[in-house]
């Protein structure tokens, strides 16, 4: 069995975080240290705001260190499908946004000298069925037109040269997007927020947010485990684990599992075969698969193995469920040794796009849909620059944000196991 622990969690150290009280006051106070948080407290510091993060757990216990670290382009929705939603030119925005989002990381890592193994080896997308790979030269084609991106088609017989498997029908590379090591990027961004000033409480969950005018002025007052403070302005980034300290938000995020598994380390030419450009790889399914090398040679395989989000069960189940998974893909893994596996939360919200705005006065950015690493950064930067000046320019705050059909939901996510059978049987039939 291999150990069911976070291989990402074996390369770093996570910044020491405060041990004192909570301060009295804050200009801004953000519920939750990843990469939304973070980046928020990093931006809002640098401008001479003072800001404190509060943390249930430690700095990105969340999703920001259990991911891929995949920085990908694009939304999770088809662009067919964003334009006949929003219109021609909201999707625009949002598009350029995806691609922004990219440079926004890089621009982080190198100003920040994060040592997070950023890299644009381009992402590729592999088609599961001959019908989804028509489809990328209809999406390619639309891309170019409507939002000056070029992605590359790559036909089944060329695909060798991009993945040392044989069992998909073509792919479609973006050069644009990266990948990088998860933890020590959300481990760099809390210690760059912390250099900047701002000032990072773990082990303090947020329990309660109530309106507090300070002096005239409108505020929140913030009940924590650790104590209470008065806040000027609240930014909520909490993601799959959005809890009832914010019901209005947690009625419109379904949390979903997704998990990972990680190989022993391969010989240099095992992995050149499997990857020969080192791409981060997904392929086209609804219960898709997601994979590519870590900067020392393992392969990284994920998956949404159970739609349940993680414990002791799912994750168990889920190691089992991926390595054969990581077989039908990569036979030659065979024999290779899983050596970690662990789960986390996706925050999806019922039209699966990201969300940024405010509610009840709290500012909050979610609904990452799994496609978080760029998105949550950028979206971190935005809401401090619409906090700070009280204008941004952020297209995902101009469209409506749907909670559940017919309200049926109160954050406890009941209809799990049918979304996930009916999801199985689309990728067998689509
Ligand atoms: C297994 C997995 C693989 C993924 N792979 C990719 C990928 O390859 N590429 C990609 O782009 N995206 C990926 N994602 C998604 C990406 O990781 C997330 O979208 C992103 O990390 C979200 O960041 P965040 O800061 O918004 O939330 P998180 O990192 O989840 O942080 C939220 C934090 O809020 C804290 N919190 C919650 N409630 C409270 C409270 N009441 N008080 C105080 N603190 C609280 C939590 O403890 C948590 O640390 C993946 C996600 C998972 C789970």
């Amino acid at each position: 069995m291999p150990q069911e622990s976070n291989y990402w969690l074996t390369t770093v150290e996570m910044p020491a975080s405060l041990r004192q009280q909570l301060p009295e006051s804050a200009d801004v106070a953000i519920i939750g240290a990843g990469f939304t948080g973070l980046s928020s407290a990093l931006a809002l510091a640098k401008l001479g705001v003072k800001v404190v993060v509060l943390e249930s757990e430690t700095i990105g216990w969340g999703a920001s260190s259990r991911n891929g670290g995949m920085v990908l382009t694009g939304l999770k929705l088809g662009v067919n499908e964003l334009i006949s939603k929003y219109g021609r030119e909201l999707t625009r925005r949002m598009y350029a946004a995806s691609l922004e989002t990219i440079d926004c990381v890089e621009r982080i890592v190198k100003e920040e000298n994060i040592d997070c193994d950023f890299a644009r080896t381009g992402h590729l997308e592999v088609a599961c069925k001959q019908s989804h790979f028509d489809d990328y030269a209809r999406q390619a084609e639309v891309i170019a037109r409507e939002f000056n991106h070029q992605l590359r088609i790559v036909p089944r017989n060329e695909l060798r040269d991009e993945i040392g498997s044989g069992i998909y029908y073509g792919g479609m590379v973006d050069e644009v997007s990266a990948g990088l090591n998860p933890a020590r990027y959300v481990a760099g961004l809390g210690a760059a927020a912390m250099r900047a000033g701002a000032a990072i409480f773990e082990h303090t969950m947020l329990q309660k947010i109530d309106r507090e005018s300070q002096s005239g002025a409108p505020g929140f007052r913030l009940t924590a485990s650790r104590g209470s403070l008065r806040a000027r302005n609240v930014l909520v980034g909490t993601s799959g684990y959005t809890g009832a300290a914010t019901p209005a938000l947690r009625k419109r995020i379904i949390p979903i599992g997704s998990f990972i598994i990680t190989t022993e380390a391969l010989p240099d030419a095992v992995a050149r075969e499997l990857s020969p450009r080192n791409r981060q790889i997904y392929d086209s399914k609804n219960y898709l698969y997601y994979f590519r090398l870590t900067p020392d040679n393992r392969m990284l395989f994920g998956g949404r193995a159970a739609f349940f989000p993680e414990t002791d069960q799912t994750i168990r189940q889920s190691a089992e469920i991926l390595r054969r998974g990581m077989i039908s893909v990569y036979p030659q893994l065979r024999d290779t040794k899983v050596e970690y596996v662990w789960g986390g939360t996706l925050d999806f919200c019922f039209d699966i796009m990201p969300h940024a705005g405010q509610m009840d006065g709290v500012y909050f950015a979610v609904g990452y849909a799994g496609h978080g690493v760029a998105m949550a950064t950028w979206q971190g930067q935005r809401m401090a620059e619409w906090i700070a000046d009280g204008k941004t320019d952020n297209p995902f705050a101009e469209i409506p944000f749907p909670g559940a059909p017919l309200g049926l939901y109160n954050g406890k996510p009941w209809f799990l196991p049918f979304a996930g059978a009916y999801y199985k049987v689309l990728d067998w039939i689509s």
